[in-house]
């Protein structure tokens, strides 16, 4: 298969110098160092439902999750990761909150990793026997300070939730590990306010070389969830602070695992796996309901593994120009669909038919490249097509199809009080 041309370049090393971490294994995934960002989610079935779970888990890892993490609450949940470990496609890590016995359980199922809450387990000798009995297995551990449950002495001595206390207490459970000469954690200090992790988080990386987890802690439902934790995540990661990835939201877990895995090829940390859809806004020329051609484009191309930018346009009047740098898109004119790769119109296909030929080209260019495809058509044909549209939307419409001009001289008679 030849790798087609994307439009564009990863210059993200050079943007987003990252700082230097260590490196830690969480099972056969590097976190730190100079590995990629990983993306993180948590199953939310009960993880004695063994089936239920590894069907999560393997939706997660369909949708770019690296790491799944499983509540280890219960014996029969340390039971069920004995099940688990074993089929799960993605290393799994076991979240302990309150039992350190929990944990010990937890590393006799197998599992790659394990989080402890400093605020939750707070008796130096439980955390000193996790500590312990993870060095001797070769299991990481991350230390995930939460704002919310923060040791209430640590609390009490900062007058409230501070960056400043939630580093503290990570920098004391840093010290049990190193008194049992456990070095092999990584740090997390979330919150729910994003001002108060990401300051959490830039504190703390002035104080360790460990990798850090990122995220922002009940974040809620999509929309609000998406922003809030896009806006703490992503400020880090453009500061170079940031090793692996969660987003915590009030949905279905395969949604973070998405969104995480959305983000960092956003930002060019990791490479384009998926479709990345883009569309025009639409306006006053548009010749489709974009919204909804996107949206059946999204669902068609799903979770399948062709990683194209590829753009939906609501009319060929702009649409092939205004999405030129897209490997592939359609834009709608005269009740057809005309389909432009790199810019340069390729066919014209019924309107009802736009998203399956989207797919079936970006299949195409998937496999062959985008030098191929534009080779395999005469695009005159479907250059003259295009031509005979754009012309006919430009006449019914004219040029100013958004009614710009009839605005503004209404704005010039509204301010000059004419
Ligand atoms: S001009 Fe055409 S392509 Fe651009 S926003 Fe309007 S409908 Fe979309």
């Amino acid at each position: 298969m030849n790798a087609p041309a994307s439009s564009t370049g990863d210059t993200s090393a050079a943007r987003y110098p990252r700082r230097a971490t260590r490196q830690i294994h969480v099972g056969k995934v590097a976190v730190g160092g100079d590995a990629p960002i990983t993306v993180q989610s948590m199953t939310v079935t009960k993880t004695a439902d063994v089936e239920g779970t590894l069907q999560q888990i393997y939706a997660l890892a369909a949708a770019g999750c690296d790491i799944v993490r499983c509540t280890c609450n219960e014996p029969e949940a340390a039971e069920g990761l004995a099940q688990i470990v074993p089929r799960s496609p993605i290393p799994v890590i076991a979240d302990i909150h309150h039992q350190y016995k929990m944990a010990l359980a937890a590393m006799e199922a197998g599992v790659h990793g394990l989080r402890l809450n400093p605020g939750n387990i707070r008796k130096p000798e439980h955390i000193k026997a996790v500590a312990a009995e993870a060095k001797d297995r070769g299991i990481p551990i991350r230390i995930g300070v939460n704002g919310g449950s923060l040791d209430p002495a640590l609390y009490e001595k900062y007058g409230g939730i501070r960056p400043e206390a939630m580093v503290e207490s990570a920098l004391q459970e840093i010290a049990y590990f190193e008194d049992v000469d456990f070095h092999t954690y990584k740090i997390s200090v979330k919150a729910s306010s994003v001002p108060l992790m990401v300051e959490a988080y830039r504190q703390l990386s002035e104080v360790t070389d460990a990798p850090l987890h990122l995220g922002v802690t009940e974040a809620g439902p999509p929309p609000a969830g998406l922003v809030k934790a896009t806006a703490g995540i992503a400020t880090l990661l453009m500061e170079g602070i940031g090793d692996t990835i969660r987003y915590s939201l009030t949905a279905d877990p395969v949604e973070e695992a998405r969104a995480g895995r959305q983000l960092l090829e956003a930002l060019g940390l990791r490479e384009r796996k998926n479709v990345d859809l883009i569309a025009c806004p639409s306006c006053g020329r548009a010749e489709i309901d974009v919204i909804d051609v996107a949206n059946r484009a999204m669902e068609a191309f799903g979770d399948r593994k062709i990683p194209l930018q590829v753009a939906v346009m609501g009319c060929v009047v702009n649409g092939p120009g205004e999405a030129r740098e897209a490997d592939l898109g359609i834009a709608a004119g005269n009740k057809r669909g005309h389909l432009f790769v790199k810019g340069r119109n390729v066919a014209v296909v019924p309107e009802s038919e736009m998203v399956d030929a989207l797919v079936e080209w970006a299949e195409y260019i998937h496999e062959h490249g985008t030098d191929a495809a534009i080779a395999r058509v005469d695009t005159t044909l479907a250059e003259r097509e295009a031509a005979k549209d754009r012309a006919k939307l430009l006449d019914d419409k004219g040029d100013d199809a958004n009614h710009a001009t009839e605005k503004i001289v209404e704005i010039r008679k509204t301010v000059s009080g004419s």
